[in-house]
């Protein structure tokens, strides 16, 4: 025998039912506006008989109606059929009493429905009340089912909140004196089929006044025909009303509560006789349910703000830290409480260079490992999060509760990892019957349909190997914080970077001062030297003589002091800070000259002298690059049987270019941008005396002055250096003043 075909309650077409409710009537005009359908107790609502007829237009229709207030029926039908949630609504007055009329259009159709009034006014008179109790309620939904409940008088109001499985929960209720409070029970997604929720989001507020009466049937229309989805005096599923039965539930209602355009949950009442709501109270139930989730949201704005305000608080604090000297270990750490505290969680443990810090409640490390291990193959992301983390070993298992973990994993990156714990919390639920579903054989058709759940005796059962959930604003302070720790740590690394090349530099500061100091004083000490000799060996000179050596003397030694303090200055300060002032080369061209001649023994030296312009700069400075210039030209030509240099200048107007050549070893094209280099000497220089620094020292005066310096040499012939100095005071008189310094 083949196997029954199965109907689940999702198949149901509930909304082609064909039949509505009889607390009201529908009649259904088509789009040219003509009657197309009406229920068949149009006429016990005493519609007068001759109303109700195929296709009779809608303009006769409402004008035969005794209206309280005329109805703009192009207005109302203009309205956007999508989005059209709520109806036109007038009073009539008809044989029996004043009725509601409520006008829409849906489905390419006119429906009207007319429904009696029930309620009493008072109930819309406390508006402000309604709004009080939900502002004033610690609990917004307990706030609200005590305001549905005054509205409606239904004695059993609860409000039931899904999950995100679709099973559903009772948050807060309020219910009669006498029956059992259904206060936290949980009821399966399958009692509220798919296509009952998706009714939910396009009409607010459904009720059943009499889970007994007998559905009326809508003639006129083959029921396929007639989407009854906005209809709110619908018929209800014969499962369902089979379903209210067996929970011994005479009457209900239920209003949507829509969050962010989603099914949230529902205001779910029950009444243990019939009841009837009529339109004004569903509407200002509606108005109400509406109120309440403007102002959870308004709450949850609120907490999420100050979450916000917490978390900018710590991510301000972690960084101050990690930026300033703290180490990982002493940030995290010591803030180790307070993140415990945003995310909620019983116990921190982090991992640092191969060190484990622990703080509050932790499984024992071995166990950490033990989750690192299955972390590591299950490929979990540098964010991982759980609350129903399953231990991946039975034994550690008993160890640890731990069902809650969240980690930031930049092990790779930084060599750092931290984990949040969170213990596990045994959850007691209470089920209203026991959620299982079952099906009932129908041999005539033949098919499995389900049956309508008999039993709701309070089903308990204990969820174990869960604990709170990680919500999206933790999940989202996790991703920050990933990020604040990388980024905290890529600044440091650029900061140890910055600090390397500033060693790096103060070092060569370092350097270029010694070596300054060793290398250019050279020269006035060999002068004095020799002098010194001189008066030494050579006794009764002639007094006009040791005049000139004192005088020669004491220029070197005041040289040599120049020298000293501009180096050491010129090495203390990154910008050494000078005054431009108009410097004199050929004060000290000659000088250098000789002193060089004497310092590396030359005896006949050719010197071509040129033009020695006025340059704008700083006395000692350039002082101590002509001295290293001319005495490389002396040095590298030293060994030519006539060694010539040559010093020259032009002036461009902007800048006075020197050149300072000479005929000696010369210097190889590849290697002329490297001679600045400090300590790099060139093959042929080896059998010169030297150190490789004179030019480096060279470069940074060039530098300080704003100048530059080009090279021009070819091997054996000899070198030119040309130095463009720019002109600060165009007025530079090209002569000596008589007053010299
Ligand atoms: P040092 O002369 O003490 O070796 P410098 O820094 O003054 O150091 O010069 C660096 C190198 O540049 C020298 O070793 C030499 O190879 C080359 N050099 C500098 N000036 C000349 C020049 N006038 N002629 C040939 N080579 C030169």
């Amino acid at each position: 025998m083949d196997n029954p075909h199965f109907l689940n309650c999702d198949q149901e077409p509930i909304h082609l039912c064909g039949h509505v409710q009889n607390f009201g009537c529908l009649i259904v005009f088509d789009k040219f506006h003509n009657c197309i359908g009406w229920s068949e107790n149009c006429q016990e609502i005493g519609f007068p008989r001759e109303c109700l007829h195929n296709g009779l237009h809608l303009s006769t229709f409402i004008s035969n109606l005794n209206l309280s207030h005329p109805i703009d029926l192009d207005r109302v039908l203009l309205d956007n059929v999508e989005i059209f949630k709520h109806r036109y609504v007038s009073d009539i007055h008809l044989q029996n009493g004043t009725y509601y009329l409520s006008i829409y259009p849906f489905d390419d159709k006119i429906f009207i429905e007319i429904e009696k009034h029930q309620s009493q006014s008072h109930q819309f008179k406390n508006i402000y009340h309604y709004a009080q109790h939900i502002n004033n309620g610690k609990d917004i939904w307990k706030a609200l089912a005590d305001n549905i409940y005054t509205v409606t008088g239904y004695d059993r109001v609860m409000i039931y909140k899904f999950s995100k499985n679709g099973d559903g929960k009772v948050i807060a209720e309020h219910v009669s004196e006498g029956l059992e409070p259904l206060l936290g029970y949980h009821y399966p997604e399958f009692d509220i089929p798919q296509q009952a929720r998706l009714l939910y989001t396009k009409i607010f507020a459904r009720v059943t006044p009499d889970v007994d009466a007998k559905p009326i049937p809508v003639l006129g229309i083959n029921p396929e025909m007639l989407d009854l989805s906005m209809t709110g005096i619908r018929a209800m599923s014969p499962i369902h009303l089979q379903y209210l039965r067996n929970a011994q539930v005479r009457a209900s209602g239920s209003f949507s509560i829509i969050i962010n355009g989603k099914l949230w949950g529902l205001v779910a009442c029950q009444n243990t006789i019939p009841k009837t709501i009529d339109l004004a109270q569903r509407h200002l139930s509606v108005f109400i349910v509406q109120y309440a989730v403007n102002s959870f949201l308004a709450n949850k704005q609120i907490a999420e703000n100050n979450f916000k305000l917490k978390i900018k608080s710590i991510e301000f604090e972690i960084r101050q830290s990690l930026f300033s000297k703290q180490d990982l270990h002493g940030v995290i750490g010591s803030l180790s409480p307070r993140l415990m505290d945003i995310l909620r969680a019983d116990g921190i443990a982090f991992k640092y260079h191969n060190k484990w810090h622990i703080t509050g409640s932790t499984p024992h490390l071995n166990s950490i490992q033990a989750i690192e291990n299955s972390l590591i193959t299950n490929n979990a992301n540098e964010l991982f999060w759980q609350s129903d983390f399953k231990w991946p070993d039975n034994d550690i298992k008993d160890l640890s509760h731990f069902s809650g973990i969240a980690k930031i994993d930049l092990e790779y990156k930084l060599d750092f990892k931290i984990y949040f714990f969170r213990e596990e919390v045994k959850i007691e639920e209470i089920w209203a019957g026991q959620p299982k579903k079952e099906f009932i054989y129908d041999p005539n058709k033949p098919i499995n349909f389900p049956s309508p759940r008999t039993s709701f005796e309070a089903w308990k059962r204990t969820v174990c190997g869960t604990a709170p959930k990680w919500t999206e604003w933790e999940i989202d302070f996790l991703k920050k914080l990933s990020i604040i720790l990388q980024e905290a740590c890529v600044k440091k690394i650029t900061e140890i970077q910055a600090l390397n090349e500033k060693l790096v530099e103060i070092n060569n500061i370092l350097e270029t001062f010694s070596y300054t100091l060793s290398h250019d004083l050279k020269n006035p000490l060999a002068a004095l030297q020799m002098t010194a000799q001189m008066i030494r060996d050579r006794p009764g000179l002639s007094q006009e003589f040791l005049g000139k050596a004192g005088k020669n003397m004491m220029e070197a030694i005041q040289l040599m002091n120049n020298m000293l303090d501009k180096t050491v200055d010129f090495a203390r300060t990154k910008s050494y800070d000078f005054e431009y002032e108009p410097v004199y080369p050929e004060r000290f061209i000659q000088n250098i000259i000789d002193d060089c001649k004497v310092r590396y023994n030359i005896g006949k030296l050719q010197f071509q002298k040129g033009k020695t312009l006025p340059i704008d700069g700083e006395k000692t400075l350039i002082y101590q690059l002509f001295l290293n210039l001319l005495g490389n030209a002396i040095k590298y030509s030293s060994n030519k049987g006539t060694p010539i240099i040559g010093v020259d200048s032009v002036d461009y107007g902007n800048t006075i270019v020197y050149k300072v050549w000479d005929n000696g070893i010369g210097i190889s094209a590849e290697e002329t941008e490297r001679i600045f280099e400090i300590f790099h000497r060139l093959p042929n220089a080896i059998q010169f005396d030297g150190s490789g620094v004179g030019l480096s020292i060279v470069k940074r005066i060039v530098e300080r002055l704003n100048a530059k310096i080009t090279v021009e040499s070819t091997l054996n012939e000899g070198t030119t250096f040309n130095i463009h100095f720019p002109k600060k005071n165009k007025d530079l008189k090209s002569t000596l003043p008589t007053n010299p310094y």
